[in-house]
């Protein structure tokens, strides 16, 4: 995967003294630093151009002002999976033409890192205290992908001691990269997940711009695997283009093949999805992009998705080939209706909790 070197580092004063700013100027010391008062004033950009991708050029290291830790929105209507969130970074280096970040933080593009990891820690530690008897999935790649930017921030290397330790915890790393050297000496006490988003290679060379290839993917799981660290793979999101099974199904089992599924925490499926106005800025960005040549309808949470008796079909297609290599393993469906469960799999989770229950590790 190609380094990230950004054209500036643009700092809010009161962070220089924090650990990231240092792993920052040490691992990018080609790059030249602002300090600034605000960076809100400063990560301003013009919108008459693909303001978007000008966003991913310029890093910002500020203060995070609201709270880290939050439970995931889910969408309307959908099986909720009772996951929740902590940001530690917004924006994305690499460049997914169906990112959903390209219309949610339309208004707020600036690729950002924050500096107080500390509090993020404190406030984390606050809440699992306070809930000793909830098992918490964590994510951290919400808004941001939980690894692109390691290797420069070392964030990741500063939290994964902490929630090792938590008995009510995994905490989840989503990641289309393979930046993994900062956690291989890390014991990670099987409380941390990682996990790859996974698509055949000629849907990672034509829409996943900038990302590690298929096979450095796979790679870094199986590194990660051996090194103690469980998995995740989530299939999404999936798409429908003529054939798609002949890449589908020999990707699934390139990955059974490479990595122990016992050791795979969960795996999740979801079509492509978008709303209309994610939609619009994709065909301005790519226009060249044929993944929205597929027919899709629009459904009751806002977003578009292919036919419902196409995502079965596409769903009960993965779950069969998953269900060869990885009999037992978790699958579950993302941002799906009840419906869509119970034709997929023949039941629909009671609620939320039971869902994430049945996601926490056995041991
Ligand atoms: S890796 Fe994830 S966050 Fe980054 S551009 Fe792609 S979809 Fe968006």
């Amino acid at each position: 995967m190609n380094c990230f070197v950004p054209d500036e580092l643009v700092v809010e004063r009161g962070s220089e003294s924090s650990s990231v700013f240092n792993n920052l100027c040490s691992t990018l010391p080609q790059v030249p630093v602002r300090i600034v008062d605000d960076v809100r004033v400063t990560a301003v950009y013009d919108r008459s151009v693909d303001h978007f991708g000008a966003a991913k050029k310029k890093l910002f290291l500020t203060r995070h002002r609201g709270e880290f830790f939050k439970k995931c929105p889910g969408s309307e209507g959908q099986v909720c999976c009772n996951y929740f969130v902590i940001n530690f970074a917004s924006n994305c280096p690499m460049d997914c033409s169906y990112c959903y970040l390209q219309d949610y933080l339309s208004d707020n593009a600036s690729l950002k890192v924050f500096s107080n990891i500390g509090d993020l820690i404190d406030e984390a530690d606050r809440t699992l205290h306070r809930h000793r008897g909830l098992f918490f999935r964590i994510g951290t790649g919400e808004i941001t992908d939980s690894l692109a930017l390691e290797p420069y921030t070392g964030i990741v290397r500063e939290i994964i001691p902490y929630f090792a330790e938590q008995s009510n915890v995994l905490l989840e790393l989503k990641t289309k990269s393979d930046c993994v050297d900062n956690l291989l000496d890390l014991d990670p006490k099987g409380r941390i997940v990682v996990a790859w988003s996974m698509n055949p290679r000629p849907v990672i060379e034509r829409d996943e711009h900038g990302t590690a290839s298929f096979a450095e993917r796979l790679a870094a799981a199986r590194r990660c695997q051996e090194a103690g660290y469980r998995l995740g793979f989530h299939f999404d999101p999936i798409i429908e283009y003529p054939d798609w099974e002949n890449d589908y199904q020999p990707m699934v089992e390139e990955i059974f093949a490479t990595v122990n599924w016992r050791r795979v925490s969960w795996l999740s499926l979801g079509v492509l999805r978008e709303t209309p106005g994610l939609k619009r800025v994709m065909r301005q960005r790519f226009p060249e992009a044929r993944l929205l040549a597929g027919e899709q309808v629009l459904c009751p949470d806002g977003k578009l998705r292919y036919f419902q008796p196409q995502r079965i079909q596409m769903y009960r297609k993965m779950v069969q080939w998953i269900r060869r290599f990885a009999p037992m393993v978790q699958i579950y469906l993302c941002m799906e209706s009840k419906e869509i469960w119970q034709q997929v799999f023949g039941f629909f989770p009671a609620c939320e909790k039971e869902l994430g229950n049945q996601l926490a590790p056995l041991d």
